[in-house]
């Protein structure tokens, strides 16, 4: 689960972190009782949206007077923003307003986990401003990495050998990265990210950016987190997906892919794309799905227009394929169909399962294999 960028601040200030003087709004009136409260320019104003890249994109606008704060606050709120990381644009229903800060240099600083690595590590970096992604490419030598091990915890000494590997205040910077690594440990996070982390002209660190994202399955205990999350960030299907706990993801194919278990779902988008075809989306299950939940997820797939084809990947273990079988042909009768169904199906009575497909009068492409399957959709995908 995401926060929005002022809801991370609101966490930093409770920490005594810097974060700039601002404020949210989420009308024109808000923004400008904010900008009478700061009683300054220049201001800041930023797209509260859960996608990066805003700077680029518009969403990140100095101002220098009520004139253009009221110009820049009406052309970005009730619209959507497009970045290059959510080309589709999420909508813009709050403003972060800010006062500017004078930049002298800008720094990435993040704490998140390394599965490989079974550690969490502290990332820094003097070529902030960019994405990971591209200071990676770019930069790679600037990146700093210290591994922390969760008994321990971030220890001083190496916050401190950040800081003097990135020649800033070893004190202040410390304490920043100790007070980031508590909020990542006690919120459950499994990102926490400010790019930039600015040094100004006055000598001083500030948090300028902040990106937290919690782990869904901590949400159970983090319930007042748990409250913040903000669905007009989610597209509809995620939403639906979420009510009936299915996992969701939309991506930039036409297959539409439903499969069970997280690993499987892997396995099922390289497979397609090693046929040749580009996934519309996958819609995982889960291990312990039951009928109901796959005609749920099956609703959801076929209200995805992008889908030509639907590749049902299926390991029945606890959910037996008998009873997945009898689940789905439910749903079509209800549904109707509009594209070509694959259906690649294994485990438990399977032979049961595969009769009920073939006497339900649907027409399902059955196969015996993942890569019969996949390359059988990327075909059908292909013809339209
Ligand atoms: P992102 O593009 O979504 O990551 O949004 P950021 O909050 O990181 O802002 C993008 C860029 O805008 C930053 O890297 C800064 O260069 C610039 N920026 C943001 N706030 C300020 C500010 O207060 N003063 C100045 N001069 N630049 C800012
Ligand atoms: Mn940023």
């Amino acid at each position: 689960m995401k926060l929005h960028e002022y809801q991370a601040k609101e966490i930093f200030k409770e920490y005594g972190l810097p974060v700039p003087e601002g404020g949210v709004a989420h009308s024109l009136e808000e923004v400008l009782e904010v900008a009478k409260r700061l009683s300054t320019y220049p201001l800041v104003v930023k797209a509260q949206v859960h996608c990066g890249g805003r700077g680029k994109a518009g969403g990140v606008k100095l101002v220098s007077n009520e004139e253009e704060l009221k110009e820049v606050s009406s052309s970005l709120l009730g619209r959507p923003l497009k970045t290059y990381q959510c080309p589709d644009g999420k909508p813009v229903n709050a403003l972060l307003i800010e006062k500017a800060t004078k930049i002298k240099e800008e720094y990435y600083l993040s704490i998140t986990l390394d599965r490989s690595k079974e550690k969490f590590i502290l990332m820094a970096s003097s070529s902030g401003g960019m994405e990971i992604e591209e200071i990676a490419k770019r930069d790679p030598k600037s990146i700093i990495v210290e591994e922390v091990e969760p008994e321990l915890g971030l220890m001083p000494f190496q916050a401190r050998r950040v800081a003097l590997k990135l020649s800033l205040p070893m004190r202040e910077f410390a304490q920043i990265a100790l007070k980031l690594y508590k909020i990542y440990e006690d919120l459950d996070a499994s990102l926490v990210e400010v790019n930039p982390l600015v040094l100004t002209e006055e000598g001083k660190l500030i948090l300028l950016d902040a990106k937290i994202d919690i782990d869904d399955n901590a949400l159970f205990r983090q319930k007042e987190l748990a409250q913040k999350e903000d669905e007009s960030q989610l597209s509809p299907l995620e939403v639906e997906a979420k009510r009936y706990s299915l996992n969701y993801v939309k991506l930039n194919g036409n297959i539409g892919c439903m499969v069970n278990g997280a690993g499987l779902a892997m396995a099922t988008m390289d497979i397609i794309k090693l046929a040749g075809g580009e996934p519309a989306n996958f819609l995982d299950v889960g291990g312990g799905a039951n009928v109901e939940q796959i005609a749920n997820a099956f609703k959801i797939l076929m209200s995805d227009e992008d889908v030509k084809v639907v590749f049902i990947n299926i390991f029945g273990g606890i959910l037996r394929i008998d009873r997945l079988a009898k689940g789905l042909v439910e749903a079509l009768k209800e549904i109707k169909p509009r594209v070509p169904i694959v259906v690649r199906f294994e485990g438990t009575n399977l032979e049961e399962g595969m009769k009920i497909l073939k006497e339900s009068g649907f027409n399902f492409i059955t196969t015996k294999t993942m890569w019969e399957g996949a390359k059988k959709a990327v075909e059908l995908a292909k013809n339209g």
